[in-house]
């Protein structure tokens, strides 16, 4: 299995989800269609996958 592909991703802060394209280096972005977020993921390895969530600028990470 390569770093490219599709992967699962849902934003930590509104919980929409949707597909993203991951790169060659197993790095992926999107900015949330719903509340703007900006969510970034990165396939460490196989067994590990880290994700960031940047709340839109003025707002803070909605606690849920
Ligand atoms: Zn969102």
């Amino acid at each position: 299995m390569g770093k490219m592909g599709t992967s699962r991703l849902m934003c930590h802060n509104c919980h929409y989800e949707t597909y993203v394209l991951r790169d060659e280096h197993g790095f992926a972005e999107m900015q949330c269609p719903c509340c703007g977020a900006k969510i970034t993921m990165r396939m460490v390895s196989r067994r590990h996958v880290q994700i960031d969530v940047y709340a839109p600028k003025g707002q803070v990470v909605l606690d849920n």
